[in-house]
């Protein structure tokens, strides 16, 4: 189990639990990363147990950069794939296709009456996927509010994310309170973050400046869960690091960026905390730390990759699961969606 800062039930009665609501989601837009893995994914296997856990593949927030429609489904079954090897259990968890659910887009399409252009201008993400790209469409910029809308129809309580989320889900709570307030009502509740301590912002391996992510141009900069051994091998050998001398393995984000990533890697995949790791290499060098880091990685890595290529042939199980997780999602979806109608004074 990953350290997280926020993990809890709430207690409504004596001794009476309600269970909270979890909501999650990745893209389709490639492979998962090892940042997606201990940032979010990781976690959702411990999560199921205590929450209702609703588990969603964003097809639509993949198609704000071109997608090829002939990958596109393939790509979501691979995903999938993923989830279900890090053990997501469809019986426990509703696990479904982000577009098979029509509530999603209407429920954007009101948010957005609610939500302000100079709120969305402030996005870093936009900002950041705007660089260097032709493709700046509507989609990209209004994100946020489908993701909000995302996370509202389902009643969530705590969204397990990466930190590069963190300001879209303060938008999402403005939001929902926004919209209680006009209507004077409690028809959204308010979501919280749940962050992982040092694994929220799994740093690119030759640019340990900038986040992991898996639809970065260069492949050097992520280990995909999918990479053969030999690859993710060779990205941990050449991840960059510095030229301090001697060396020092230790944590310092500003100054020794590359370090420290590895650091949090390790720390977070092998729940030793960082001044732990710290003292373990006081005095070794930077090629020890890589061995360690390879050596973790490829535990948790292969396990996964055992069950991902039975699981990933099984197409017809797999789009059962996506259908019904797209029924068991509805019910939750059009209950919500009917309060806002009604609360808006929208009628059907
Ligand atoms: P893309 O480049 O297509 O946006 P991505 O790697 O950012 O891909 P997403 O599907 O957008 O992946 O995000 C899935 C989840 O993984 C989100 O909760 C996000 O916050 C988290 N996440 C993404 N990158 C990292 C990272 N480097 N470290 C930790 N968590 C991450
Ligand atoms: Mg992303």
């Amino acid at each position: 189990m990953p350290n997280l800062i926020f993990y809890q039930k709430i207690k409504i009665n004596k001794g009476e639990y309600v269970k909270l609501n979890i909501f999650s989601a990745a893209q389709p837009s490639g492979i998962p990363t090892l940042g997606n893995y201990i940032g979010t994914i990781r976690s959702w296997n411990a999560f199921q147990k205590n929450y209702n856990s609703i588990y969603c593949i964003a097809d639509l927030h993949a198609i704000t950069k071109r997608q090829n429609p002939k990958l596109l489904l393939k790509n979501s079954l691979d995903l999938l794939s993923i989830y279900l090897s890090c053990d997501i259990d469809p019986k426990i968890s509703t696990i479904f296709m982000q577009s098979h659910r029509p509530e999603h887009t209407q429920l954007s399409w009101m948010l957005s009456c609610y939500t302000y252009f100079g709120e969305l201008k402030r996005m870093v993400q936009f900002k950041e996927k705007s660089k260097n790209n032709k493709n700046i469409n509507i989609g990209l910029f209004s994100y946020p509010i489908l993701m909000a809308s995302d996370i509202l129809l389902y009643q969530t309580h705590k969204v397990p994310a990466g930190l590069d989320q963190a300001q879209h889900i303060e938008l999402s709570k403005l939001i929902a309170k926004r919209f209680n307030k006009i209507y004077n009502s409690n028809i959204f509740n308010v979501p919280e973050l749940i962050i992982t301590q040092s694994g929220s912002r799994i740093m690119a391996l030759s640019n340990p400046k900038k986040k992991m992510s898996k639809s970065d141009k260069n492949k050097n900069n992520f280990i995909s869960l999918l990479d053969s051994e030999e690859s993710i091998i060779r990205k941990i050998k050449n991840a960059q690091t510095d030229s301090d001398q001697p060396p020092v393995i230790k944590y310092d984000v500003i100054k020794k960026p590359g370090i420290s990533n590895l650091l949090c890697i390790l720390s977070e995949l092998t729940g030793k905390n960082i001044i732990e790791l710290e003292t373990y290499f006081s005095n070794k060098l930077y090629r020890d730390l890589k061995l360690e880091v390879i050596h973790t990685v490829l535990e948790h890595i292969k396990k996964i990759q055992k069950k991902y290529f039975s699981i990933r042939s099984k197409e017809k199980y797999l789009i059962e699961i996506l259908q019904s997780g797209s029924e068991k999602a509805k019910k939750i979806a059009n209950n919500t969606l009917s309060k806002v109608k009604n609360a808006i004074g929208l009628h059907s």
